[in-house]
């Protein structure tokens, strides 16, 4: 099977290689402080699925330099993609947002700004402030529906119902914006056909873009709570990646896969460790992949 994956994308798009910058816009999350709710998402870590992220308290700028140091041995690069990445992006002061999206923006390495959010915090401010941004630099924005079953969004605490990210995608589809839409395989009593599901209706929502995340249990999460009382198995390597060829399966050609496992951070992972070997994992999916 033949994907079109982000590589593919940044290639036809932008003419070159692009690398992210994980960048910090030192946002909270609604589901965590208290608006709608305070312990977040069951598999959400201390660092608000940001766990590489760059510190929050310094200038986006500056952000933007240390990383370009980081990640300067495998980054075979001339400009790079802002990704604002930890917690929820869009949520907070628009002015104070506002400053460090435009730093970004109008900064000469950024050749595209990705912000990562929720749908139910894309307001008329927010969507306005992201037509202002797509003047200057091509914007992605992402988000995390990981389920369309109200049962399981329910039992992972995500705390909004599904009318409101098909809502979201209506708004976001009226902006020239790149949406991509994050899906977790391996949810818990989720069955492989209810996860083809959420891939298909994702496709069919006419969204740009699909990131497809293993379920990892996290230290100091519900999850890992839920995890340790055996209320729920993890996946093999082989049930995930049939499960994810299935997804891929159902999808529109056209679709961009930006994602095809994710990785958790190895210091705070507790299963399903086979996904700590990122180079095996994806070896033996890519694999997969092609002979399917
Ligand atoms: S919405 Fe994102 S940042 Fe907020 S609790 Fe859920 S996973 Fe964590």
């Amino acid at each position: 099977m033949k994907i079109y994956t982000a590589n593919d994308y940044i290639k036809d798009v932008f003419g070159e290689k692009l690398y992210k910058l994980s960048l910090n816009a030192g946002c909270t999350c609604p589901n965590r402080d208290g608006t709608v709710g305070t312990n977040g998402c069951i598999f959400c870590s201390a660092k608000g699925s940001g766990d590489f992220g760059a510190d929050a308290a310094e200038p986006v700028s500056i952000q933007i330099e240390k990383e370009k140091e980081r990640i300067k041995e495998k980054a075979n690069c001339k400009r790079y993609i802002a990704y604002f990445q930890s917690f929820t992006n869009t949520y907070g002061n628009i002015d104070i947002l506002r400053g460090k999206f435009m730093e970004a923006a109008y900064n000469p390495d950024i050749a595209a700004i990705d912000i990562a959010t929720r749908p139910d915090c894309l307001g008329d401010d927010v969507l306005k402030l992201i037509s202002e941004l797509s003047a200057i630099k091509p914007v992605w924005i992402e988000l995390g529906l990981q389920t369309i079953h109200e049962k399981t969004a329910k039992l992972i605490n995500r705390g909004y119902e599904l009318r409101v990210y098909d809502e979201a995608v209506e708004n976001l589809k009226k902006l020239p914006v790149h949406i991509i839409v994050h899906m977790i395989i391996g949810l818990p009593y989720e069955s492989p056909e209810e996860m083809t599901a959420t891939a298909g209706y994702i496709s069919d929502s006419g969204v740009h873009g699909i990131k497809f995340q293993l379920l990892h249990v996290l230290k100091g999460t519900k999850l890992a709570e839920m995890y340790s009382e055996d209320m729920f198995d993890v996946l093999s390597l082989e049930e995930y990646t049939d499960i994810l060829i299935k997804c891929m399966k159902r999808i529109r050609k056209d679709m961009v896969i930006h994602r095809i496992t994710g990785d958790g951070p190895k210091s705070i992972l507790i299963a399903p460790l086979w996904s700590g070997d990122k180079k095996r994992t994806l070896n033996y999916i890519n694999k997969q992949i092609e002979n399917s």
